[in-house]
Order: structure tokens, then C-alpha cells, then sequence
């Protein structure tokens, strides 16, 4: 049986009336139910604002302008027409079911829209369809062949329907279920505890391969292992304002350095190895030095395995950051010359899966064993070093001795904790000497003047405040000019509209930024503003969900008044 794509927008539209998350369970949980298993991940992918599951190769790359496009093609709807809707509404999906629902007076090309509609229903394998066939199209002249793939799926699909794939297609962060509810859904669909498929979640990383597994009962949960060449989330680190407020909670931690890399987890099977980044995907291609330094023995000793670590160069022998390790992700650089001139190293700090035994429930300290006792160091594979200290002067020579090192700082880590795929729990704290930085989002660019004329340069950066992005600051510091060129491309791909200043464009690229400090400003809705801000990193690793949140601002903000009440004490 085939399930119509407008029955799971029905649903999604009901999930979104209520504000209560209890009634979105359970409406979810019982749409989820009636579903059979090639249904069960669409729905899920769909639900979360994605058309693939994460761990996908298959890749939309297509921007809110080229839909824009093919909406102009199909109606008679011009940007003057929706321009303003954005900023109003702030909703990409409600913008589109807006421009096809406004009946203009000459449809187009939409011929029978507004009347009965003789074109056959979307189904949601139908939609699964089209969104692969997009992703399929790559190279010269795919960006119109996707144009003319998404006309024809919208061709079928009444404004409701358009507006739900306006979302996937832009992952719109916006879309009915975040996080855990989703899981909480199919937990409650299948009577299943709401920690086994946590679990299973952490586990598999793919939400619509969970609520498969949850829906099959003779499936035991809490047995499910890692599995190699399907990535897991990474377990992050809370930050730590001081050694005394981490003493206060432990009394042994594990030291490690904080080394400023790209966090990378390291599959090891018989015949092969592969690298993921945080955000799951495979960037193998981009490290052959380490690949090549897993000899057939040590695979065949360790299969499978699965290591979690970071990915740095070492310049007179210490471990730096350099923009190389983005391109080289991004195949914009001849890689081979790169390993070359630039070699990169592989630092082990923790292993997740040993010889097919899963570690996730293991404690730190019996995994750092098992990782010392099976992994020799190779010429681009090193293990991290580490120490247990548990007073505070132990801690500062350590962090010392980390930043002569090149270090940002260190890692302290609870020596009994588990590992916790994807969670920021306080398992693991990071302490950094170095001034804090946010993750933000581009929301806007403004065109550039003199050396930077042509080019977007002053970058409008956000926050994220619930589900909202609110301007903090602005930029034009800190990068490179490839940097600004490669950004000025990625930004007209992902323009919404065209506003007095430059563009306003989808909350995609997420940046690192620097700042000497935090002020209250009428400037920003916000209401806080950043005091000259730079952009220390372009994260291609991070993602939407990884964007500091409005609180952390302020949260730094009263943090910064109480040390300017200490100075001025002093
Ligand atoms: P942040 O990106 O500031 O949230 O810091 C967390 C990141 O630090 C991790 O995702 C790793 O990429 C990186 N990192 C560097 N050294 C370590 C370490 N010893 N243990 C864990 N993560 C580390």
C-alpha cells in the first residue's frame, strides 16, 4: 500500500497546532503505527526536515533560490510579489504554500491547479522518488535539470504539500518534530522504553533505521552494537568555567589536550578503513596518509573496530588547525600534493567498538586500556597521551603545558563515564584559555567595497533563539580571500532575497567566531550585539542544530559583567 503524501502533511499540520509535546507524541505515535517498514524511515527523514537519512551519500544541493525559480516558472508570481513574505514569516515551507496558494490571475504553466486536478496523487514513495533523482543529477547544467525534476513534483503537489517539500528540500530546521519527540514518537508507536531506543538512536545514528528496528520485536534494543562503516554521532564537551568548579564535581579526571583539529572516527575492517567527520560523513579521500598507515596486519588484528580521534597537521612538531584540511574535505585541493607539504595525523583518544565488542557502555578508563593495549603507534596514527590528576596545580602545569604545545586547552573527562554518542553531557568539559567562541549562523551578506569589491563580505551572524535565528553581530574579518570567494558562491546559492544591504539567505553556514566583547544593544532584536567580531573558522563540520543558542550569549554576557565587577573590585 502506497501512503499519500498529503496524509502525512495532515499530520504534520496537527502535530504542529499543539504546543503540547505529550498530544505531538501521541498523534506521531499513532501515524507511525499504521505504517509498514519501507514507510517507517521516510517518515521519520520527512518528519525531521531531511529528504535522506544523514548517513546518506545522497546529497539535495539545491538552494532556495533555484526553488524560487522553478516557483516563478510555475506560477505567475514575481519576486516583487513575495518579497517582505521572509521577513514576516521567517518560513520558507509557508512562503511557498503562500505563492502557490494566492491564486495570481494567469497561471503559467500550472494549468488545472485551482481546478480538479487530473494529475495522479504525490505519495510519499513518489516524493522519495523525485528527491533521489535530484540528488542523482550532478555536474554542468544539473542545477536547471533539478529545477525542471522539482517543477514536476510540484506540478502534482497542492500548496500544503508544496510547502512540506519546500522543507525537506531545505532541511528546514522548522519542521514539525526536533530531537528526542521524534523518538519519544516511535517509542510510544511500539511500545518500546524510551531509553532502549534513546539507544538504539545512538547506536545506529539513522532515525528511520530505529524506528525499523523498534517496530520488529525480535529485536533486543539495548543488544544493538556499533556497527563498522555506519558512523555514530560524537560525544562532546560541556564547557568548564574553572578548575575549582570541575574539582568540585570530580575527584579524578582525565587530562588530555584540547588539540584544535577536525574531529574524525576511524572504522577499521578486514579489507578496509574508512574516516567520518563529526557531521557522519565519508571524507577517507581526504587523509590517504592516514588510511595508508593501517597496514593489512593491524586491520586484520583489530576488524572491526571503530576509534574516535582528530584529524590535525603538525607544523615543528606541533599540532595546528589549517584551512588545507577543508579543502582537502571538499576536493577543492590536490590532495596528493597537500599530504606531501602538509601531512596530516591521526590522534586516538578513544575507541567505541574493539574486535566487534562494543565499548559504548565500558568506563574511559577500561576503554583507554584496551585502546593502549591493541593500537601501536603508526607513522600518521598517534594515541593521544593523557594523565589522572585530581588537584588544581596538577591541572594548571598540565593546561600550561598544553597550550605551549599548541593546544587550545584541555579535555577533562570523567574517568567512569560511558561513551555517549552524540550527547554534550558533563562526562567530558573542555577548558580553554583562549577566549570563548560561538558557533553562528550567516543569515545575511552585504556586497563588499574597495579590495573587497565583488565579493560578500560583511556577514550578518545569528544566533539560534528556539527555532528562530536572531542577529548578533556583523563581520568582514578574519578570512582569507579564497575564503570570500568560495563563501560569495555558496551564499548567492543559498539567497532568499535581495534586501537593501546585500542579501538575506538560508541559515546554512555555520562559523566560528571570535569577539573581544559582549554588549546590550537596542541594535538587534536580540537585543545583545557583538563588539568586533572575526570569523576564526568556517565549520564545515558543524551544522544547523550546532549553533549557539540566544542563552549561552547571554550567559556569557553576565559572565563577562561579573569579571568586569572583579576587575574594577581589584
Ligand atoms: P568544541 O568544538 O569547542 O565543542 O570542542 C569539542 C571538540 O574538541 C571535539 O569535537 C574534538 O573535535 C576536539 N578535541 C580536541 N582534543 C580532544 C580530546 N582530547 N578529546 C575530545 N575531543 C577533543
Amino acid at each position: 500500500m502506497t501512503l499519500k503524501f498529503k496524509d502525512f502533511c495532515k499530520v504534520m499540520e496537527e502535530v504542529d497546532s499543539t504546543s503540547k509535546k505529550n498530544e505531538k507524541v501521541t498523534i506521531f505515535a499513532s501515524f507511525l503505527r499504521k505504517l509498514s517498514e519501507s514507510q517507517l524511515p521516510l517518515v521519520c527523514y520527512y518528519a525531521t526536515g531531511q529528504p535522506f537519512s544523514k548517513t546518506s551519500e545522497n546529497k539535495i544541493q539545491f538552494g532556495w533560490s533555484s526553488f524560487m525559480n522553478v516557483i516563478y516558472q510555475l506560477t505567475s508570481r514575481t519576486p516583487d510579489d513575495l518579497s517582505g513574505f521572509y521577513g514576516i514569516k521567517a518560513d520558507f515551507g509557508s512562503l511557498i504554500e503562500y505563492a502557490l496558494l494566492e491564486r495570481t490571475p494567469q497561471p503559467k504553466s500550472l494549468d488545472s491547479y485551482f481546478g480538479q486536478r487530473e494529475t495522479k496523487e504525490l505519495t510519499i514513495e513518489g516524493v522519495n522518488k523525485h528527491l533521489v533523482k535530484i540528488a542523482s543529477l550532478k555536474g554542468k547544467g544539473s542545477q536547471k535539470a533539478k529545477q525542471s525534476q522539482l517543477s514536476q513534483s510540484l506540478r502534482n503537489a497542492s500548496p500544503l504539500e508544496a510547502k512540506y517539500i519546500a522543507r525537506i528540500i531545505t532541511s528546514d530546521t522548522r519542521t514539525g518534530f526536533r530531537g528526542g519527540l521524534l523518538l519519544d514518537a516511535i517509542a510510544e508507536a511500539f511500545n518500546r522504553s524510551n531509553k532502549d531506543v534513546r539507544y538504539a538512536y545512538m547506536v545506529l545514528s539513522d532515525i528511520g533505521e530505529v524506528a525499523q528496528v523498534a517496530k520488529d520485536h525480535s529485536v533486543d534494543l539495548h543488544l544493538l552494537k556499533p556497527r563498522i562503516f555506519h558512523p555514530l554521532r560524537s560525544m562532546l564537551a560541556s564547557k568548564a568555567e574553572s578548575i575549582d568548579e570541575v574539582l568540585d564535581n570530580y575527584k579524578r579526571l582525565v587530562c588530555e589536550p584540547k588539540i584544535d583539529g577536525f574531529r574524525a572516527q576511524l572504522h577499521v575492517g578486514k579489507n578496509r578503513s574508512k574516516l567520518y567527520s563529526r557531521n557522519l560523513e565519508d571524507v577517507t579521500h581526504a587523509f590517504p596518509e592516514i588510511i595508508d598507515s593501517i597496514s593489512s596486519d593491524l586491520r586484520k588484528q583489530l576488524t572491526p573496530s571503530i576509534l574516535d580521534g582528530e584529524v590535525v597537521a603538525l607544523v615543528d612538531g606541533k599540532p595546528v588547525f589549517f584551512q588545507d584540511l577543508s579543502t582537502r574535505i571538499q576536493r577543492k585541493r590536490d590532495i596528493d600534493i597537500s599530504v606531501k607539504s602538509i601531512p596530516c595525523y591521526y590522534y586516538i583518544f578513544d575507541i567505541l567498538l574493539h574486535q566487534g565488542k562494543s565499548l559504548l557502555n565500558t568506563q574511559l578508563m577500561k576503554r583507554k586500556e584496551i585502546l593502549y593495549s591493541s593500537i601501536p603507534d603508526r607513522k600518521n596514527i598517534i594515541k593521544m597521551e593523557h594523565k589522572i590528576l585530581g588537584n588544581k596545580v596538577d591541572i594548571q602545569n598540565q593546561l600550561q603545558e598544553a597550550i605551549l604545545n599548541g593546544s587550545e586547552g584541555l579535555m577533562l573527562k570523567d574517568p567512569v563515564s560511558e561513551y555517549q554518542a552524540g550527547k554534550r553531557g558533563k562526562g567530558w568539559l573542555k577548558l580553554k584559555v583562549t577566549l570563548p567562541t560561538l558557533d553562528l549562523v550567516i543569515v545575511g551578506a552585504e556586497w563588499g567595497h574597495g579590495r573587497r569589491t565583488g565579493w560578500l563580505s560583511n556577514y550578518h551572524l545569528a544566533a539560534r533563539d528556539n527555532n528562530e535565528f536572531c542577529v548578533i553581530g556583523k563581520t568582514f574579518k578574519g578570512l582569507k580571500d579564497e575564503e570570500f570567494i568560495q563563501l560569495t558562491e555558496r551564499l548567492q546559492e543559498l539567497e532568499l532575497s535581495q534586501e537593501p544591504y546585500g542579501i538575506s539567505v538560508q541559515p546554512e553556514i555555520v562559523v566560528e567566531v571570535e569577539f573581544d566583547n559582549i554588549q546590550e544593544s537596542s541594535k538587534y532584536s536580540s537585543g545583545m550585539a557583538l563588539r568586533f567580531a572575526r570569523i576564526k573558522r568556517i565549520r564545515i563540520d558543524k551544522e544547523i542544530e550546532d549553533v549557539d543558542n540566544i542563552e549561552t550569549v547571554r550567559q556569557l554576557y553576565q559572565e563577562q559583567l561579573k569579571r568586569q565587577k572583579r576587575a574594577d573590585k581589584a
